[in-house]
């Protein structure tokens, strides 16, 4: 079996214990995995607290910080694809996705490299004559930086290039489930020259890891992906160090068709909305709303290209929705369209999970337009479930749309510009995608309202979050200092 190592202090050790890793395309074990436990995880801290406040880190310039980012970029580019075929083998997301996905996880590091030396502070007009203020920006300090398994090194990448190029340090914990590509990145960040201790990169389990790193006193900043059950743990445990947060969490993000849209076009981007990364996306477009006008002529177009999609092994090119990530997740999906089928939801393709090895599930399209209270409208899948309802009036769709707990993305398709307009203006979510859907980019902040978490990754905002400012007071009168007992 391939063998990991966790990396603390700038040294790679074993941890605590060993656990195997599954592969999602067989359901056997195939790695073997650390755990890191109290002592890794404090050890870990320790570590990055030490780079933050002594050595070499806090003494270079941003412009030299940007340049290890950009060496870290370099590398992550030449080893684009053994990271995208461990990152297959480990999660099951097809080598399609993670190949084009982990080169372009490069330019999230130039971005932030390029952007370190113009994270600027600010002169103040102040309103006394012998005074001089100005704010300095300065790194927050400890970043515990936690990410889920589905997609680890992009999840990873809007955390660590944002705080690096802000100067604070960070212990990375990668999913239990899936870590093998963050292990083998840590091997990048030795290489690309960071000092010891100012990145380190863990795995192990909630409760005995993630606990213990999000308490840890020396930790002043977490950046959390995950589900909302874990993060109001994170944010409980945040009241031990009182460390800042952001969170970015999961969604059931609407999909809205106007009976004016380009359907075939719209249809492509749904089946990239919900079936693509088999569905295992935060993002996910998984709540199709549809004017009851053109409801069956869309539907018979997504139920064509649903049945059409190619399913098999992950590391395969050809492949087109490859294994869930794990049997928990393959099982929840089954339990919630039971639950949904219960409420009156319609299977109109899939809904069972495939027979054999490894945790496939076809892409599965729900008609809950007759239940409005199937769980399927509701509740994240987390998998490649499409929940259909429909709506008549713009009023209608927007009502909708906004009837969740989530906020996180929205997708709306149609040609009508002013109503395009309006929509984007109603559509609570931190992101809004018009006549397309799925797109990232560095520059592009991303994060959510309400159940989705709050905080934004990407673009010059999140490198901010990394931050906090020093006002600084000058006193420029060589004037004895009057009244004492007066605040000036
Ligand atoms: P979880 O919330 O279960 O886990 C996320 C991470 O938190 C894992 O590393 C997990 O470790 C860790 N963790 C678990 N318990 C604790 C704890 N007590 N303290 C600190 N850390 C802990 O999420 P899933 O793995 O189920 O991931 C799927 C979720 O992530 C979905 O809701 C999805 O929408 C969301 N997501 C959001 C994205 C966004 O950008 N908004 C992007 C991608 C996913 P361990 O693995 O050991 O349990």
């Amino acid at each position: 079996m391939d063998r990991f190592q966790l990396y603390i202090d700038g040294t790679f050790e074993d941890g605590a214990a060993r656990f195997p890793s599954l592969d999602p395309a067989t359901g056997t074990a195939w790695a073997d995995m650390p755990e890191a436990r109290e002592a890794e995880v404090d050890r870990a801290v320790t570590a990055a607290h030490r780079a933050f406040t002594s050595g070499a880190w806090p003494k270079l310039t941003a412009s030299q910080r940007g340049k290890l980012l950009l060496k870290l970029a370099d590398l992550v580019q030449e080893n684009a694809a053994d990271l995208a075929r461990l990152e297959t083998r480990d999660t099951g997301k097809i080598i399609r996705e993670t190949s084009a996905q982990i080169a372009y996880v490069a330019e999230y590091y130039r971005y932030y490299a390029g952007l370190a030396d113009k994270i600027e502070g600010a002169h103040l007009p102040i309103d006394k004559p012998d005074m001089e203020v100005w704010l300095r920006r300065e790194p927050v300090g400890v970043v515990a930086a936690i990410v889920p398994w589905n997609s680890q090194l992009f999840l990873s990448a809007v955390k660590l290039g944002p705080a690096l190029a802000a100067g604070c340090t960070v212990v990375l914990k990668a999913s239990e489930d899936g870590p093998a590509p963050l292990l083998h990145f840590a091997r990048l960040v030795h290489q690309a020259g960071f000092p010891a201790g100012v990145v380190n990169i863990i795995t192990g389990f909630g409760p005995a890891c993630g606990h213990i790193l999000t308490t840890h006193p020396k930790v002043a900043h977490i950046a959390f992906t995950g589900g909302p059950a874990t993060a109001r743990a994170v944010v409980r445990n945040s009241a031990e160090n009182l460390a800042s947060t952001s969170l970015e969490l999961g969604g059931k993000s609407p999909f809205i068709v106007f009976d004016d849209a380009d359907l075939d076009s719209a249809a492509n981007a749904q089946v990239s909305g919900i079936f693509a990364a088999t569905g295992q996306s935060c993002v996910a477009g998984s709540r199709l709303l549809v004017q009851d006008t053109v409801k069956d002529a869309f539907l018979s177009r997504l139920k064509t290209k649903a049945e059409a999609i190619r399913i098999a092994a992950p590391d395969d090119m050809a492949t087109e929705v490859g294994p869930l990530c794990t049997a928990r997740q393959r099982d929840h999906i089954t339990a919630t369209i039971a639950a949904s089928i219960a409420k009156g939801a319609r299977v109109v393709t899939g809904g069972q999970p495939v027979e054999g090895p490894g945790f496939y599930f076809p892409p599965t399209i729900l008609d809950c337009s007759t239940a409005p209270d199937a769980p399927a409208l509701s509740d994240e899948f987390f998998g490649p479930v499409l929940a259909v309802t429909t709506f008549g009036t713009e009023a209608e769709a927007l009502a909708r749309a906004n009837d969740t707990a989530y906020g996180l993305a929205s997708g709306v398709f149609t040609k009508s510009l002013t109503r395009a307009h309006r929509m984007i203006r109603g559509i609570r979510a931190g992101v809004v995608w018009v006549n397309t859907y799925r797109a990232v980019s560095p520059i592009a902040p991303f994060g959510g309202h309400g159940l989705s978490g709050h905080g934004r990754e990407g673009g010059l905002a999140a490198a901010l979050d990394y931050t906090t400012t020093k006002t600084v007071w000058l006193r420029t009168s060589d004037d004895p200092i009057p009244d004492p007992f007066v605040m000036r």
